[in-house]
Order: structure tokens, then sequence, then C-alpha cells
């Protein structure tokens, strides 16, 4: 395998329950989005130490400006900043070979750490051709868009529950243990790191998922948070409103939704 994409979201971090560690301007976040760091740079390892020749990092909480810098392993190129075209999938066009998963959590309305979908603030629930799907779901089948299959995910263990009904194949790392959406049991970040290194390394030599597809078109139902955010996504045309709260709109294929729905999450800061 030549080159490899590191996806990185805070919510699955080990030691990560509360929203505070999750948020900009306060000193819990600034721990946390170092334990996220020094996750992404134990993933990085153990990608060179399976023979990988290149390893870009993305960014993929918030703000997608998380990651320091200066403390993420210098043999990866660090992908941030937002608006972006492929959200949480940036880099999956660029010839990666692979993708792996570090600090994901569970669909919205599912048990698990801090479980969301794409915007805790707008949205509730997402459906694709009636399945329905988290941002796992979503970014899976948009990296199976490129031919590219997602390996390995680290996160809660309600996560990999999520992991073994939408990518069978695919290695679960599980680093903690959701008791409730803001607490649980944690491994340490040095344990965790340790297992993300082992379990990256062991996912890319074995290699078993292949790429998730969904061809379109593909019609999606979105439940918004409140009835005023379902007032501002109608305004885009082609949108369908069904409830006070909910809202369907048809797309040519994974691409569109995921930047439809990416819109929309930046439509819904008027809001707040
Ligand atoms: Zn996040």
């Amino acid at each position: 395998m030549k080159k490899l994409l590191i996806a990185v979201d805070i919510e699955g971090v080990a030691g990560v329950w509360r929203p505070e560690q999750t948020r900009a301007g306060n000193p819990e976040y600034e721990r946390a989005r170092s334990w996220m760091t020094a996750e992404a740079s134990a993933a990085v390892r153990g990608a060179f130490a399976a023979g990988v020749d290149e390893v870009l990092v993305n960014d993929s909480h918030g703000s997608f400006c998380n990651l320091l810098a200066d403390q993420l392993d210098p043999r990866a190129m660090l992908i941030q900043g937002k608006p972006r075209m492929l959200g949480m999938m940036a880099g999956v066009d660029q010839g990666v070979d692979a993708v792996c998963l570090i600090g994901w959590h569970c669909r919205s309305k599912a048990f698990g750490t801090l479980a969301h979908t794409g915007n805790s603030f707008a949205f509730s629930r997402v459906w694709l051709n009636q399945i329905e799907v988290g941002e796992l779901g979503l970014y899976a089948r948009l990296a199976g868009h490129f031919g590219v299959p997602v390996l390995a995910a680290s996160g809660d263990a309600q996560l990999a529950e999520e992991l073994a009904m939408v990518l069978p194949d695919a290695a679960a790392i599980v680093v903690k243990w959701a008791e409730s959406a803001h607490s649980g049991r944690s491994m340490s970040p040095q344990h965790s790191q340790a297992l993300i290194e082992e379990g990256v390394t062991k996912a890319l030599l074995e290699r078993r998922q292949a790429p998730l597809l969904m061809p379109g078109p593909l019609t999606v139902r979105l439940q918004c948070q409140t009835p005023a955010q379902a007032d501002w996504f109608a305004l885009l045309p082609g949108t369908q409103r069904l409830a006070a709260d909910e809202l369907s709109f048809e797309a040519a294929g994974i691409a569109e939704v995921v930047r439809t729905l990416n819109c929309f999450s930046a439509m819904s800061s008027v809001l707040r």
C-alpha cells in the first residue's frame, strides 16, 4: 500500500466525554486536542510500520482546525480548515489506497459517547434511501465512491457495534466504553495510543474490508433538531418539506449528499 488517509475526530478519543472537551475556548479542550493529536500520531506510526510510503491526516472535527501541527508525527501531511468539498473525507481523492478513522463516534440518537451526525445543533437523524446513517455511514460511502476502503476505526465500544453493521470486515479499535452520552470508562491516552498504533498496522497488512458502494440516485430524508432549522433548509431549491422538522431531497450521488448536508450545517449557524 502506497498512500493512506487518516481522518481524525475528537469525540471518540480516549478520555473525552464532555461537550466542553470538544469545544474551543476552555482548558479542557486544549488537553483533549493534544490527546487527539497523539492518537493521530499513533496511527501515523502504525501506518509507516505497515510499509505505507505516504500518509495524509485530515482534521475532521468542528472547525477542522484542532490538531496541533507541531505535535503531529512530522512524516504526515496535515489537511485542515473549512470549507472543503469532501468534508471529513478530504484527501480521499488524492490517490489514497485506504482510509483509517481515528476518534470517531456513533450516529445521532444511538447509545455512545457524544453521539451525533454531522452537526448536533442542526441534525437529528439522516436516512439514505431509507437506511439510517451517521458520519460513519455517510463518509464510508463517500470513500467508496472514490474506490477507497475504510479499513479501521477507533472510538468507543458502541462505535464498534455501528462499524460491524456498516463495514463488517473493518477493524474496530476500542479505546473506551460509554455508560451514557457523557460518561463511561476509558483507557489512558498512553494505552489507547499503543492500541491504535498496533491496530492500524494490523488492519493495513490484513486489508480485509472492500470499498462500500451506494450508487445514486439517492433520496435523503433529514430530521432536523427544530422546525426552525427545517424552515431555513427548505429555502434550498429541490428540498421537499415532509413535516415541521423534516425534509427530503434527491441527490445524484453520495458526494452531492455530503455537500448539501454541509451547506445545511453552515446555514444552521444563523440560528445559534
Ligand atoms: Zn467531532
